[in-house]
């Protein structure tokens, strides 16, 4: 049942530093309000250039500087020359059945990232939900994973994170209501940057995000979980647990034999949760590997007393591994032996599955096939 690579599935260090991305450290639009105001005060401006500038890059979204009318042209000629905004560009759109739509991009050092804009079905909330990207490719290697099948590219900087919700606000024509770090790669692997892009994006000169309306996604990296939750304020936390026991966890998710379920779940019961928040774990189903009934008892076992919500998700297939989907009964009785242990379920439907839009299956491959080298 299991693609025999898991077999031999280690958990090898992390990539440390990322090929050279020496122009995305620079990049206009990762600099936080204090870093942009000691600029302005450096250049000898007015302090109120400081949120000029901002609102334009996070408010307006602006992807040039000319955009910026109210700001003189020899201070965007001394911005450019300190911090360039540094490109992201749209490469294609893809609309599915469902009316979720895939944006690729092209990042500067022509890397490719795709991120989802994803209507929901209800249009009496009119919510609009944007999975966006934390880096290129992944290290993390899970088996069940089309990014995976990329390897590691590159962190993305704090810039590419935010410029992906502002490409994506451009298109919808209006702003996502809520951001889920559900994209390619493993954000707690990029903390720094996807911390920066947090604090950006809350910032109320620029969109003003509510944190409650964030959800950082992570495979179980618990010294990550631990700093995602010591941020002021911290954002809503989604953990990938996909089994119920280390036998299995680690044969899928190689990460488990750094950090096992009880550590992982110790980290959960860590992390700060204000009046009616709760952890959301996903659980990809994978036919005959993690659907039984036992897994669907030890579930409720794992997770007591943490505030917690499950999201089921059937697996979405790709080319290359032999998982397969469970029945739609078989989901159905998953589900229903954790309602009556009383653990809030739900069953996602997957969205955007005709593009390759779903969960997991985000791997830029029209892309990818132009630059063989993303592969690791
Ligand atoms: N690396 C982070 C962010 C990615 S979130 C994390 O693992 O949480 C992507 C979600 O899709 C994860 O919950 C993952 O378990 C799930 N997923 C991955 N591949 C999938 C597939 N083929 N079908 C369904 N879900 C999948």
């Amino acid at each position: 049942m299991y693609p025999s690579a898991a077999v031999t599935a280690t958990a090898a260090p992390l990539p440390t530093s990322a090929p050279s991305a020496t122009l995305a450290a620079r990049d206009l639009r990762a600099l936080l309000p204090d870093e942009l105001t000691s600029w302005v005060a450096a250049a000898g401006a007015p302090g109120y250039r400081a949120e000029q500038i901002f609102r334009w890059l996070h408010g307006h979204g602006i992807d040039t500087l000319e955009a910026m009318t109210n700001v003189p042209s020899t201070m965007r000629e001394a911005l450019e020359h300190d911090h360039p905004l540094v490109p992201l560009t749209q490469a294609a759109v893809q609309t599915a059945r469902d009316g979720t739509r895939k944006l690729a991009f092209r990042t500067h050092d022509g890397r490719a990232i795709e991120s989802v804009l994803i209507p929901d079905e209800d249009a009496v909330r009119n919510k609009l939900t944007l999975c966006i990207s934390s880096q290129v490719g992944c290290a993390i290697d899970c088996r069940f994973c089309a990014t995976a099948t990329l390897g590691f590219g590159r962190h993305l900087c704090a810039g590419e994170i935010g410029a992906q919700v502002y490409r994506a606000t451009a298109l919808a024509g209006r702003r996502p209501t809520n951001l889920v770090f559900m994209g390619m790669g493993e954000p707690l692997h990029n903390f720094d940057n996807v911390a920066r892009a947090l604090a950006l994006l809350e910032h109320p000169w620029g969109a003003g995000f509510s944190p409650r309306r964030l959800t950082v996604s992570t495979a179980g990296l618990v010294p990550g979980i631990d700093k995602l939750g010591a941020l002021k304020p911290a954002p809503n936390l989604a953990i990938s647990l996909n089994a119920t026991t280390d036998e299995i966890r680690e044969r899928i998710m190689p990460i488990n034999k750094k950090w096992p379920l009880a550590a992982l779940l110790d980290a959960a019961r860590r992390f700060p949760l204000s009046h009616g928040r709760r952890v959301t774990f996903e659980y990809v189903l994978l036919a005959g590997v993690n659907d039984s009934d036992a897994d669907a008892d030890r579930l409720p076992r794992l997770l007591r007393g943490i505030p917690a919500k499950v999201n089921l998700i059937p697996w979405n297939p790709f080319q290359g591994p032999d998982f397969k989907r469970p029945s739609a009964e078989r989901i159905r009785t998953f589900q229903e032996r954790l309602r009556k242990a009383e653990v809030s379920v739900y069953i996602r439907s997957p969205r955007g599955d005709d593009i390759d839009a779903a969960c997991g299956q985000l791997a830029a491959r029209e892309l990818v096939q132009l630059q063989p080298s993303a592969r690791a």
